[in-house]
């Protein structure tokens, strides 16, 4: 079957074709594809199409498609047993590995997506403070949790309103919304809120608004705030965690949460998340603390072990420094390209991910990302997907490079792209 036979029957029984809703191609247009193999830095599609892979899963492939150690480790796993409902050993051992590699986490539960480690975390933020309010960044995403899934009202500090139908105003009216990366709305909320804070969450490198990184000065500020006032500060490092440094976001900028939640990467391409922090706070959880929490399929086996390869093989060869090498490349050949077309764009980068805005004004939160010009966006989306690069389906998202990613890889890449934007 090809992608598009297949798409017409996916509408018939999923909403959208899909089971997430970016998927559906809807931001840029044009027909979604189907994926039928990933290998390295590529993936081919239904009609056999080949295409180099900056999605990556939208992350967590950081080692690539279908790396040997894991998928070696994954099928002997699935021979042994898919799941026991019971402990098994590959939840310890994928535990020790977070703990040894996150800076600020000394106890760790596993859960099965981002969207509950964040919702989990946040609950416990408000057991164990017995606070209401959760303050969060307008378009850091974390997960499509209610209290989460809220945006920000006109107004500097607002209370959100519901980021969707079905999320009663009540419940959005918990939590606080401020623009990323300003002092002075932090400053303010504080005052004006700050011992009601439960918690406050935040992408310490944001990448669901397009890559913005954090200015200086901001995740400081917010971690001294949030103790002054004895709120809880969450980093939410589902995308930046083992991405960024081994250690995530909080080992590259020195600031220590007291909440971490974790995914993506963690699970190496299999459903995995965590949260996790100091022992004090961690020991509320159930049963060993009052504040409940629980998951059928969580610490599933196969999916520990492919974390546990994942991790393994950061942890041993860090590459962090050879990934900043492959995006630098990537993103000084997209930059010449464009600059060539005469198009204007900015580019965020940190580490192995970046984002290309179609804008000429500096991005440093939701406000300024949304200067972006989305038509030109979804042109150049399109004009690389008939070239057979493959890019995250949205402005507003990060592309990502792997260590499959080899230079004569990226070099290819950039001659398709060269292809493509002449071609606008
Ligand atoms: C992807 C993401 C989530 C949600 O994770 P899911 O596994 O999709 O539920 C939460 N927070 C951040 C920062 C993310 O990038």
């Amino acid at each position: 079957m090809n992608n598009q036979k297949l798409f017409r029957e996916a509408y018939e029984l999923l909403p959208g074709g899909v089971n997430s809703p970016v998927r559906a191609f809807k931001a840029v247009g044009g027909n979604p594809i189907v994926l039928t193999k990933g290998r390295g830095c590529r993936v081919w599609d239904a009609d056999g199409r080949e295409y180099i892979d900056f999605l990556a899963s939208w992350g967590p492939l950081i080692l690539g498609h279908s790396h040997p150690k894991v998928v070696k480790a994954v099928r002997k796993e699935v021979e042994q047993g898919m799941s026991y409902g019971l402990t098994n050993p590959h939840e310890v051992r994928l535990a020790k590995l977070v703990v040894e590699m996150v800076p600020s986490v000394e106890k760790v539960r596993f859960v099965n997506s981002g969207t509950e480690a964040t919702m989990s975390a946040v609950r416990l933020a408000r057991g164990i403070t017995g606070r209401k309010l959760i303050l969060k960044f307008d378009g850091c995403y974390h997960g499509h949790y209610d209290s989460l899934l809220v945006s920000a009202g006109s107004g500097v500090a607002t209370f959100g309103i519901p980021g969707t139908p079905g999320i009663p105003d009540e419940i959005a009216s918990l939590t606080l919304v401020i623009p990323y990366n300003d002092l002075e709305a932090l400053r303010n909320v504080f005052e004006k809120h700050g011992n009601d804070i439960a918690c406050a969450i935040v992408e310490p490198v944001a990448g669901n608004m397009g890559v913005v990184p954090p200015q200086k000065g901001f995740l400081k500020e917010l971690r001294k705030l949030t103790k002054d006032y004895g709120a809880l500060l969450i980093f939410d490092e589902v995308i930046t965690g083992f991405r960024l440094a081994k250690g995530g976001a909080q080992e590259l900028f020195s600031v220590e949460p007291d909440l971490t939640c974790l995914g993506k990467v963690l699970g190496g391409g299999m459903p995995v998340g965590a949260y996790g922090g100091r022992k004090e706070l961690m020991e509320r959880v159930a049963p060993e603390g009052d504040i409940y929490q629980a998951g059928t399929l969580a610490g599933n086996p196969v999916a520990m072990v492919s974390g546990v390869e994942t991790l393994k093989e950061l942890r041993d060869t860090e590459p962090y420094d050879e990934l900043e090498g492959k995006m630098n490349l990537l993103k000084e050949g997209v930059g010449s390209i464009l600059e060539d077309k005469g198009i204007p764009f900015r580019i965020n980068q940190i580490g192995s991910m970046m984002t290309v805005f179609f804008t000429e004004s500096e991005v440093k939160d939701f406000g300024t990302a949304k200067t972006s010009d989305t038509e030109m966006f979804s042109k150049f989306f399109k004009a690389l997907l008939g070239r057979g690069v493959l890019i995250p389906p949205s402005q507003f998202e990060a592309w990502f490079v792997s260590t499959a990613h080899e230079q004569r890889d990226l070099e290819e890449a950039l001659s398709r792209i060269e292809d493509a934007v002449k071609s606008l």
